[in-house]
This record gives structure tokens, C-alpha cells and sequence, in this order.
């Protein structure tokens, strides 16, 4: 492809995301197909012969669309939307227009500097304590990572590595019968985590959740954490989360540390979802008291913070000991930069080696919106969750299952689980929107989580019309 022709086909790419953007309020927000149709539709073997990209083009709209569920569609509920923008569009297509791989600061100083920047940006925006801000008399720092899990597995390792004095770097996590903390509403990212650093599921405490809440009851973990020393484990890491998948139940943080007093053990706060929401004073007490006590946060700006997925920013109050967990130098990596201890070399801050330029996108969605406008989509959609909570409480049918958290409704029919799930399923297949349920002590419940920045008022109406219908 020719520069010329790069440039006419990348303004026909562009004009093809406008044009989906603009047709999405009709398309079903849920894909039809049915499995292997896409696979199906598809040429078995490679072309042989280079084809012009229109031809890419058309098949998009032939072969890919169908097969989509429209994560930027208004309606789209489920899960937690990930919602994108355009300025973190244009900031992720000149990352790959760049093409610059930041392993380390040497191989593009501004790969790093923007990121460390544009992190610490971010850390004052949420109002993060000063300790986890990256400054030249400190000792923290954030680093942008693919995702939660990642970043949750990443903490894991600095944790193990702190804790068994470099041992587990070296010869393994040997017979120290680690244990690990969260509760039952947390993450299965933290389980996996367990998994992967070789400590194995088995080692993961389940705390129980007070009912009402389903935040961590930390008289429980003080129980188990009490028991479990007794017995001759050693208490590792726990994870308090802020706004869990299930309901966005927020753990109480600073009796999680207070639990903590005396036991050696990393805190670590996953805050994927919710923690983005601290950029609104009024919301960030509920969401960071006690955050200054944790050795670790993570929050993703590619789920509620119109940056295209993925972007998922870790901190850590002590930068070392991610990169004494991490750091391996082969010879072809050694360079005067690294060695003089002046620059960050951020593959020394998670598990694999190559990083794209992720912060540009970050950069972009930060400056083009500025905090007031990120501001602006965080309280609408917490506004639009309310007023769909009203509609809820006000109509006998159906109840609330858990108080609202922020942008997310838990709610049920009154009828029972097997309505719940059946309105549930009615309105995903009509296409209209998309909801995801869970379970909540026993009960099955709808989940509408609010996060595009397309979705208005007359979306959340339209959807409460549709259940009520059914
Ligand atoms: C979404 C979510 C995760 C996992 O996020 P990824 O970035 O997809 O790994 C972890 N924890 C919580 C609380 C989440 O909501």
C-alpha cells in the first residue's frame, strides 16, 4: 500500500467508523448469529494475491457486523460497558501509526515520559494520595497495563517477591503455605492471579459479605486471617474491591488495613471499574478512604473513562518492589540510560517485555475532554442509573436487590428467578438492549450498568418500556 493509498484508505476507514457510529441506534445491540457463522462466511485459506482494501471494507459489513454485539451501542447495559470516544480513537490509531515498541526508556524516551505523565495525571484527577505519584522524592508510581487482571497478578508478584525476601524470584514459592484474601464478590481475576504465580486457587481465602451490602465483612477476615496464622499460613496479599463486578459493592478499605495491623501483608484495592469515579469529588470519599493505607490500586480508564479498550492503570506506593520482582537485563537490553538509574524502564513494572504507546490515547481522552467533561459523563451516567432505579422501586413488579452503586442497577422481578432471567433473555433477543444478570445471596438479578456516552434518558426509557412489556 502506497502512502497515497494509505491516506485515501485510511479516510475511507475512518468514514466507515462514522458510519457505524451513526447506524448504531438500529442495529440489534446483541448478536444473532449462531455459533461457526462467522467462520463460515469466511475463505478457508489465505489469498494467495494481494487484494485492495476496499475489498477488506465491504466484508466488514458483510461478515463482521452481523457478528458483533455492539459495545458502543446506547443500550448496551451488560457487564461494564468499556466504552470508547473518539479522541481516544484518533490517540490509539497514531500510537499505531507510530509504531514505537517502549520496552524500555531507551528504545523511545517519549513512549515512557508521556505515560508517566499522563498517569500521574490521572492519579491527581481520582485524588490518589501523593504516595502513589510518581516524583522525584518519592518512591511510587503508576504504569499502564493491558488490564485488571494483569495489573492484580502483577501486585500478586511484587507482593510474593517482598514478602519471601527475593526467595521466589530465584527458587520458587517453595513451602511456605501462602494465603491469599477477597471476598466472595471478588474478581476471578484474583483467583487466577493465585493460579498463575504458582501458589495455586487453593490458597485463596473467600470472605464472607455482609448480605445487605455484599461488602467484605472484615470481622470475618480478621477471623480467617487469625486462623489461618495459627495454623501456620502466611498471610500474603488481600484485595479490597471498590465497586465489585457482581453488584459495584464497595469493601470498606480502612477496616481492611485496620485488619491488617501487625500481619505483613500486601493490600491491594481493585477498583476496574469504580475507581475512575473519584474524579468527582463528591463520589471519591466513598470510593478512596482508606486507599492510602493499600500498597496497590488498579482502575480502568477503558471501562467508564471513554479510553478505547485496552488501558488499565496500576500504582504502587513502592516502585521497587515491582521492579525487583520484575527486572531481568539479557545483554541486548543493556544501555547507558537504564544503568545510570535516571530513567524508568516500565517492562521491569509487569509481566511481558514489549508495550505499545498506550498512554497517547489516555493523553488524548484527557485533554480533549478535560476533567470537566470526564466529570460531566461520570455524573450523567450516575444520573441516568438513578432515575432508572426510581422507575424500579415505583413499579410493584419489580425490586431492587441491592442498593444502586453508582451507575449500576441490581433488580429482579418479584415473580422470581426464572421470570427474572426470562424478561432477561426476551429483551436481549429482541435486540433492543443488552442487560446481564447475576446472582445475589441466592436470588437471580438483571444488572443495568450505564457507561456510553451516547446513552440518554430516552435509551434507559426506552428499555424500562420494553421490560414492562414483556
Ligand atoms: C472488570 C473487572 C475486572 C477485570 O478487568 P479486566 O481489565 O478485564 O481484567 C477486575 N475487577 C473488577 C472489579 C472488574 O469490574
Amino acid at each position: 500500500m502506497s502512502p497515497e493509498e494509505f491516506r485515501r484508505q485510511g479516510h475511507a476507514a475512518i468514514d466507515w467508523i462514522a458510519d457505524y457510529w451513526a447506524g448504531l441506534d438500529d442495529l440489534p445491540v446483541l448478536s444473532q448469529v449462531a455459533p461457526g457463522a462467522v467462520r463460515r462466511s469466511m475463505p478457508t485459506a489465505p489469498p494467495e494475491e494481494g487484494e485492495p482494501f476496499d475489498a477488506l471494507l465491504g466484508d466488514l459489513d458483510e461478515i463482521v457486523l452481523p457478528g458483533l454485539t455492539h459495545w458502543q451501542h446506547p443500550r448496551f447495559f451488560a457487564y461494564f460497558p468499556a466504552n470508547s470516544s473518539p479522541a481516544a480513537i484518533l490517540g490509539d490509531l497514531i500510537s499505531s501509526g507510530i509504531g514505537a515498541q517502549g520496552m524500555i526508556w531507551a528504545t523511545s524516551p517519549a513512549v515512557t515520559e508521556v505515560e508517566q505523565v499522563v498517569v500521574d495525571w490521572l492519579a491527581q484527577a481520582l485524588g490518589l494520595p501523593e504516595q502513589f505519584r510518581l516524583t522525584d522524592h518519592g518512591r511510587g508510581g503508576g504504569v499502564i497495563q493491558d488490564t485488571a487482571s494483569t495489573a492484580t497478578f502483577t501486585a500478586l508478584l511484587a507482593a510474593l517477591h517482598s514478602a519471601s525476601g527475593g526467595q521466589a524470584r530465584e527458587s520458587g514459592v517453595g513451602s511456605t503455605r501462602w494465603t491469599v484474601y477477597g471476598s466472595s464478590q471478588a474478581h476471578s481475576s484474583l483467583v487466577k492471579a493465585a493460579m498463575m504465580a504458582g501458589l495455586g486457587a487453593e490458597c485463596v481465602r473467600s470472605v464472607e459479605v455482609d448480605p445487605r451490602t455484599q461488602a467484605m465483612d472484615v470481622t470475618a477476615l480478621e477471623r480467617l486471617l487469625a486462623d489461618d496464622i495459627d495454623d501456620g499460613c502466611r498471610p500474603l496479599f488481600v484485595l479490597a474491591a471498590v465497586g465489585t463486578t457482581s453488584t459495584g459493592a464497595i469493601d470498606d478499605v480502612q477496616a481492611i488495613a485496620e485488619a491488617l495491623d501487625g500481619v505483613d501483608a500486601w493490600l491491594h484495592v481493585d477498583a476496574a471499574w469504580a475507581g475512575v469515579a473519584a474524579v468527582c469529588p463528591e463520589l471519591r470519599d466513598r470510593l478512596l478512604s482508606g486507599v492510602h493505607l493499600a500498597q496497590s490500586i488498579v482502575t480502568n480508564p477503558h471501562k467508564w473513562m471513554l479510553t478505547t479498550f485496552d488501558c488499565s492503570v496500576l500504582w504502587v506506593q513502592e516502585r521497587t518492589a515491582l521492579t525487583n520482582a520484575l527486572s531481568i537485563t539479557p545483554e541486548y537490553l543493556r544501555n547507558p540510560a537504564s544503568e545510570s538509574g535516571a530513567v524508568v524502564d516500565y517492562r521491569d513494572w509487569h509481566p511481558q517485555l514489549g508495550r505499545r504507546f498506550r498512554a497517547l490515547k489516555l493523553w488524548s481522552v484527557l485533554r480533549t475532554y478535560g476533567l470537566a467533561g470526564i466529570r460531566a459523563h461520570i455524573r450523567e451516567g450516575v444520573e441516568l442509573a438513578a432515575h432508572f432505579a426510581d422507575l424500579v422501586v415505583d413499579d410493584d413488579r419489580f425490586e431492587l436487590v441491592t442498593e444502586r452503586s453508582l451507575s449500576l442497577v441490581v433488580f429482579r422481578l418479584v415473580e422470581g428467578d426464572e421470570a427474572t432471567l426470562a424478561a432477561m433473555h426476551r429483551l436481549n433477543e429482541s435486540g433492543l438492549a443488552y442487560l446481564s444478570h447475576t446472582v445475589v445471596e441466592g436470588r437471580t438479578a438483571m444488572r443495568l450498568a450505564v457507561g456510553s456516552w451516547r446513552t440518554t434518558r430516552a435509551d434507559v426509557d426506552a428499555t424500562w418500556a420494553a421490560l414492562q412489556a414483556l
